[in-house]
Parts: C-alpha cells; sequence; structure tokens
C-alpha cells in the first residue's frame, strides 16, 4: 500500500471523487484504492511476490520496487496527484488457502477453534468469523454456524518447489494477460489468464458478495442463502492447517 501527502483543492477539482468510493481496476493482478478523509488517495495492490517456502517478511521494509510500481498506477490513473508526493508505503502477509475459501473451526475434542485463510479479504470477514466462532464455542446452532465455511477444510498446496513455481507462474501470466489486454482494449479475458486458473475459484466470490451485501447480524438469514448459493463448495476432506504465507 501506499499513500499520497493531502491533494490540494486544485487537484480535487480535477480529480472528482466526492462521493469517496472506494475503487478497484478489476485487473488479474489488481489494484484498489481509496480516498482518505483527510484529502489523501491510499492505493494497494499485489505488490510484493511470493517467498519461498511461504516465508514471511520480518523487517516490515516495503521493497521499492513494489512503492515505484504502486507509484506508476498512481500517476497513470490520478495525473493530478503527482505534486503530492507519497509520504508512506506499507504492507503485510496475506494466508491463502489452496482453494482460496476462508475456515471457521471448531475441534470440540480438544476445545481449538481458528479462523482464516480470508484471501486478503477480511476486514469484514474476520468480524463474521469471530462471531461464528463464538457461537461454535457456546454450542449455539445458529445461521451463522450453518454458513458453508464452518468446518471447511483445503487442500494441500504443492510443496517446494512447485509451490514457488506455480504461484510466480501464475503471477506472471496475470501480469501478461493484463498487458494483453490493455494493449487490445479488449473486454474478454486473455487466454493466458484462462492458462493460469482454468476454474474458478469454487466459494469466496459468493460468500463474498453475501457478507459485504448484506452483513450479518443475530438472527439473520444470510448463513441459509450463503449455503444455498454455494452449492458446488467442496466438503471438507482433510485436517484443518494454517495456509501458507504471500505478501500483500
Ligand atoms: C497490505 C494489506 C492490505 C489489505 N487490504 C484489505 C482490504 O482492502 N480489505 C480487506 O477486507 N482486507 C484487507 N486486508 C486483509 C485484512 O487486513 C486481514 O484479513 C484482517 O485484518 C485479518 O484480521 P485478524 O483479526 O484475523 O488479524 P489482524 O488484523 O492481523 O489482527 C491480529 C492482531 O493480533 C495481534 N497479535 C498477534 N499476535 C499476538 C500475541 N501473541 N499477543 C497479542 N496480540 C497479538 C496483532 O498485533 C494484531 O493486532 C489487507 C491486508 C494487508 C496486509
Amino acid at each position: 500500500m501506499i499513500v499520497t501527502g493531502p491533494l490540494s483543492g486544485q487537484a480535487w477539482k480535477s480529480i472528482g471523487w466526492d462521493g469517496f468510493e472506494t475503487i478497484g481496476d478489476e485487473a488479474h493482478a489488481y489494484m484498489y484504492a481509496q480516498r482518505t478523509p483527510d484529502g489523501r488517495i491510499a492505493l494497494g495492490g499485489r505488490g510484493v511476490p511470493y517467498r519461498f517456502g511461504s516465508g514471511l517478511d520480518r523487517d516490515g521494509a516495503v521493497a521499492p520496487s513494489t512503492v515505484a510500481q504502486l507509484g506508476r498506477i498512481l500517476r497513470r490513473m490520478f495525473p493530478a496527484a503527482v505534486g503530492a508526493g507519497i509520504e508512506h508505503a506499507w504492507c503485510g502477509v496475506l494466508g491463502v488457502p489452496r482453494d482460496w475459501c476462508a475456515t471457521v473451526t471448531l475441534d470440540p475434542g480438544t476445545g481449538l477453534g481458528w479462523a482464516g485463510g480470508y484471501t486478503g479479504q477480511g476486514v469484514a470477514a474476520a468480524n463474521l468469523a469471530g462471531r461464528t466462532l463464538a457461537d461454535l464455542v457456546r454450542g449455539i446452532s445458529s445461521p451463522l454456524t450453518r454458513l458453508p465455511w464452518v468446518g471447511h477444510r483445503s487442500p494441500r498446496w504443492a510443496p517446494e518447489p512447485a509451490r514457488w513455481a506455480g504461484v510466480r507462474g501464475l503471477y506472471t501470466l496475470y501480469r501478461t494477460a493484463d498487458r494483453l489486454e490493455t494493449a487490445r482494449g479488449s473486454e474478454r479475458t486473455s487466454a493466458r489468464r484462462r492458462g493460469a486458473s482454468p476454474r474458478k475459484p469454487g466459494c469466496r466470490p459468493r460468500v463474498r458478495a453475501r457478507v459485504q451485501a448484506k452483513g450479518c447480524g443475530p438472527g439473520c438469514r444470510q448463513g441459509v442463502r450463503a449455503r444455498e448459493d454455494t452449492g458446488a463448495m467442496r466438503r471438507p476432506r482433510a485436517r484443518p492447517r494454517m495456509p501458507p504465507a504471500v505478501l500483500a
């Protein structure tokens, strides 16, 4: 993520964006941005590549190439923001399950529970997962405990170096597809992207859509709808495990 300094009134006049909407470009290697209440632009994307062995970034420093890459996107989309400069940059680790599906799990035998695998979409999902876990711990059957991610088991990631090659290769294909689609001005997805992930992820988009569109308080029926909408989701297959790490 990068954030600019405060933009001048004239810059905001030329950009518009009066509604403070959050925006994203829908590319395969996508970006997202928002106008902050104090008049800056915060912009993020998939900047730091996967580290071998699901390694973590322990020093917290953002790679200069990542800042430069996000800066290029900023200048291209918001030329009027250039004068504000880039004041801060930060990054973090995303835990990504093999099937891109988050999980909320409680083992009644040990009493241990965990929630995670939000694939970079955890601000709302972690709240929902926490409330779901609370119902599971208390043994309450609720719409939350019937959500399809409860008890979901993701398949194992491939061992290294296949994992490294697969993730790096996938992002190379994504970026190539983005470049080709941009150059052609095409609205159709490049064949290279289809080669990268021929099957759509099983559960995340639909569950996420429900979570974001409806929210879920006690007694809401979101869980029932989500279960119906995600009928194609795979059933639990293996023991839970922590997902490997991919840097945001
Ligand atoms: C760069 C970046 C951009 C992101 N953008 C988005 C986005 O736009 N939208 C979105 O929905 N999600 C986004 N995410 C993902 C989202 O931030 C996470 O999924 C979400 O914050 C996970 O919530 P959590 O409560 O599980 O963990 P966290 O938010 O990481 O909270 C864990 C807390 O526990 C504390 N902690 C850890 N260990 C200990 C300990 N031993 N003792 C005490 N405290 C401890 C940590 O300090 C931390 O405060 C982004 C993530 C990153 C890294």
